[in-house]
């Protein structure tokens, strides 16, 4: 076969690139607010049409689209840096990556139109891209050691392509007396090295897709378990995180506040639905400020709440709900001088079986408290 030739199969590494490109643009289509996807896509999409050029190129019209391509490559590296980024909350730094990449073509273009170095070249844009690859690393190291397992495979496979980066022109560099640099994209180390390259592009791609699932499920039990105007736990939650919550070992006591706001349906009429439900919103957080870091607060529904606190005996725990009745009955609201309120039912819980009994006999005591005129705590004698 004549060597000068292109060999077109070396298209099938940046086909794939565009393919899962293309995925993970269908990915963000499908899941709106996955909004990393599109980074990631880009900087899958990007590169694959660079590749396919270069692929395709001698060495001549390498060095004389070696600025073009280049870009290429640093910006697809520098949108999977800035995917990474976006997904945890942050960005990767687009004034420096615009710096380094305006160094990296700087230099690249004196070693190819100037001084036509293909060895300078290498070690450039390599080392340009990895510049730009670190500087999502803050932002996933920011965080602490993440407990969950796909989330530190995440991390571990983006630092190994930026070590991967950095290792590529030390290997072409080790090869080189064995390569025919004039041929180098001809050459079998050149194939390794795309080969080496494609399969960490599809195992980095497999470990994005599988968090993606991986989120999707996290997000739908979390909107099962939890109340979407005030994010409190709802019923159901409530129930299976008390399960948790109630078999940790120890001679703990649990006590269980029930509330409800007073006149609620009064407040409706008068100020409006969607003020009736700011102020579910700040009850709620009134509820959730009080009680200590793993107590459970939950929204029954309507304007019902119900808090399963753990503490040491039932005068605390009467000051406590006595506490939040007072906050609530202070909380001035814009729509109205009128004072909005709660009436409380406070009892023990002696177990986790006790617990459906036990919302039952704070029912019976928040209604106590109802009738004897509202915005009051009864506490079982
Ligand atoms: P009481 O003091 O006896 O508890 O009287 P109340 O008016 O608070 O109780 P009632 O059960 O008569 O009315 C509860 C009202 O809560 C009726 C319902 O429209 C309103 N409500 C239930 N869920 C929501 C919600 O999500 N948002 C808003 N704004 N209102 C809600
Ligand atoms: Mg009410
Ligand atoms: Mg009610």
């Amino acid at each position: 076969m004549n060597q000068q030739e292109p060999q077109y199969f070396v298209l099938i590494v940046p086909g794939c690139l565009l393919l899962l490109g293309l995925a993970f643009l269908l990915g963000r289509w499908i899941l709106r607010d996955q909004r990393f996807l599109s980074w990631v896509a880009a900087g899958y999409i990007i590169p694959s049409l660079a590749l396919s050029a270069q692929s395709l190129m001698t060495n001549a019209q390498l060095a004389d689209w070696s600025v073009v391509i280049a870009t290429f490559y640093l910006f697809g590296s520098w949108a999977v840096a800035q995917g990474m980024a976006v997904r945890n909350g942050s960005h990767a730094h687009p004034c420096i990556a615009l710096l380094i990449a305006a160094i990296t073509l700087a230099l690249l273009f004196y070693f190819s139109h100037i001084d036509d170095r293909l060895w300078f070249r290498i070690v450039i844009l390599n080392a340009g891209i990895a510049l730009v690859q670190l500087l999502a690393v803050r932002s996933l190291f920011a965080r602490p050691t993440p407990e969950d397992l796909s989330e530190r495979v995440l991390n571990i496979s983006y630092s190994v392509s930026i070590a991967y980066t950095l290792a590529r022109p030390l290997v072409v560099y080790s090869f080189v007396p064995a390569v025919d640099m004039d041929n180098l994209t001809r050459s079998n180390l050149w194939l390794l090295m795309l080969a080496t390259s494609v399969l960490l592009c599809l195992w980095f791609a497999l470990v994005v897709f599988a968090i993606t699932v991986r989120d999707i499920l996290l997000k739908v039990s979390d909107e099962r378990y939890r109340d979407s105007l005030t994010l409190l736990l709802n019923r159901r939650g409530f129930f299976e995180s008390a399960k948790i919550f109630m078999s940790q070992p120890g001679d703990q006591r649990y006590f269980l506040l029930v509330c409800d706001i007073d006149h609620f349906k009064h407040i409706n009429d008068n100020w409006g639905h969607l003020e009736g439900d700011q102020v579910l919103q700040v009850v709620s957080r009134t509820l959730l400020t009080n009680v200590r870091g793993g107590d459970l607060v939950a929204r029954f529904g309507g304007e019902e709440f119900v808090m399963l606190m753990k503490g040491n005996n039932m005068t605390d725990a009467s000051s406590l709900a006595e506490r939040i009745r007072y906050q609530l009955e202070q909380t001035t609201f814009s729509h109205s001088a009128e004072k909005v309120t709660g009436s409380f039912g406070l009892v023990e819980v002696n177990s986790l079986q006790d617990l459906p009994a036990a919302i039952g006999r704070a029912d019976a005591l928040l209604y106590q408290a109802k009738n004897a005129g509202r915005n009051q705590i009864c506490v079982t004698a």
